[in-house]
C-alpha cells in the first residue's frame, strides 16, 4: 500500500539502515536553500502548523513498526522542514514509548529553535542533525534565503541552546557551496561558531544532486579537504567523498589526487569514507610500483606522485 508519511526504509551514510517519515506537506520550509533538492519554496511558513492529525501518522507508522523491521533510525526528514509540524514532539513521544527498541533521529534546519522552543518535546530524540551553512548574515541571505526576520546569528543562539538543553547527540551539518560559503574567513567563522554549538561532530557536505539553483555546485573535493583541516571534529560525508575510492579506478583516483598534493593515509580515509588499512594498502601498492613516493614528517607520513613538481624538490624518498 502506498505510504503517506513514511519514505524508505533507505540505506543512509551516516545513519545505516533509516527509515524516513515526512509531517509537513512538500518543500513547506521557513529557509529556501539554494541547494534544496526539493526545488524551489512553494510553502513558506514562519510558525509550526498542525498539518495532520498526529493520529494519522502515528498509525502509518504502527502498522509498519509493528512487523519489526530491522532499522538503525527512524528519521523525521523529508521534503520540508519537520519543525514546522506542531505536533513533531508529541508524535515522537508517541513511537518512542510504544517502540524504545528504535532510535529516533530528527534532520533540521534549527530555525525554530531560535523561537522559545520547548526543548523538553525533542528529550526522546537520540540524534539531532541540524544545519549551519553561514556565519555571516549576507552569506546566509544568499545561500539559505531565509524568511523575514531569520537571521544567521538567531539561528546560531538557537543552536547553542539546543545543546543546552538536550542530552542526546548533536551532529552539525555543513553545506559547503562552491565560492559562496567556502572562502577562509567565511569558513574559520564557521569553525569558531561550531566551537560554540559544541556538537559531538560536524559533517561536512555538499550537492551530490542538482539543487534548487543550477549556479550552486560542489567545491572540488580537495577544497572540502581543506575545510576538513581547518573545522575541529569535523568530517566529509559527501557522497563524492564516498565514491573516491570505491570506484572500479581506485588506484587511478589516488594516483590522480596525489599529482596535484600530498596527504596522509588519514586524509585519504576521511575523504573516502574508507577503512584507514584499505588506503594505505592502495598506497603500498602504488609506492612499491614506484608511482608514488612518501615523506615523513613531523605531521606524518605524507604521500605524492612522483609526477608532481612542484612539491618535487622538498621530499625525500
Ligand atoms: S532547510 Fe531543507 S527543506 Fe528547507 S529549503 Fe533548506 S534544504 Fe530545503
Amino acid at each position: 500500500m502506498k505510504k503517506k508519511f513514511l519514505f524508505g526504509p533507505v540505506k543512509s551514510r551516516r545513519l545505516g539502515i533509516s527509515l524516513g517519515v515526512d509531517c509537513v506537506p512538500a518543500k513547506s520550509c521557513n529557509l529556501n536553500c539554494v541547494y534544496c533538492e526539493c526545488g524551489a519554496a512553494d510553502n513558506f511558513f514562519l510558525q509550526a502548523q498542525m498539518f495532520f492529525p498526529v493520529s494519522d501518522i502515528e498509525k502509518e507508522l504502527a502498522d509498519y513498526l509493528d512487523q519489526k523491521p530491522m532499522l538503525d533510525y527512524i528519521t523525521f526528514s523529508g521534503a520540508g522542514e519537520p519543525l514546522l509540524y506542531a505536533g513533531l514532539g508529541e508524535l515522537a513521544g508517541l513511537i518512542k514509548k510504544k517502540y524504545p527498541e528504535y532510535k529516533i533521529a530528527l534532520l533540521t534546519n534549527g530555525v525554530l529553535f531560535s523561537c522559545n522552543y520547548n526543548f523538553s518535546s525533542l528529550s526522546v530524540f537520540d540524534l539531532i542533525i541540524p544545519s549551519f551553512d553561514a556565519a555571516s548574515e549576507d552569506v546566509f541571505r544568499i545561500v539559505n534565503r531565509p524568511g523575514p526576520g531569520i537571521t544567521a546569528q538567531a539561528l546560531l543562539d538557537g543552536l547553542i541552546a539546543l545543546r543546552k538543553n538536550f542530552t542526546g547527540k548533536i551532529w552539525l551539518e555543513i553545506f559547503f557551496i562552491k565560492g559562496i560559503n567556502d572562502s577562509n574567513d567565511e569558513v574559520k567563522k564557521l569553525a569558531a561558531a561550531a566551537e560554540k554549538i559544541n556538537p559531538e561532530k560536524v559533517q561536512i557536505n555538499s550537492l551530490d544532486r542538482p539543487g534548487a539553483e543550477k549556479w550552486a555546485v560542489p567545491p572540488a573535493l580537495e577544497r572540502l579537504q581543506e575545510i576538513n583541516h581547518i573545522i575541529p571534529r569535523s568530517e566529509i560525508i559527501t557522497r563524492q567523498a564516498g565514491a573516491f575510492l570505491k570506484n572500479p579506478e581506485i588506484k587511478k583516483n589516488i594516483a590522480d589526487f596525489l599529482s596535484r598534493r600530498p596527504v596522509t593515509a588519514a586524509d585519504l580515509s576521511v575523504l573516502s569514507g574508507q577503512e584507514k588499512h584499505t588506503v594505505q594498502k592502495q598506497l603500498d601498492e602504488l609506492q612499491a610500483q614506484g608511482r608514488i613516493k612518501s615523506s615523513k614528517t613531523t605531521a606524518g607520513i605524507f604521500y605524492i606522485s612522483i609526477n608532481n613538481k612542484n612539491k618535487q624538490q622538498s621530499w625525500n624518498s
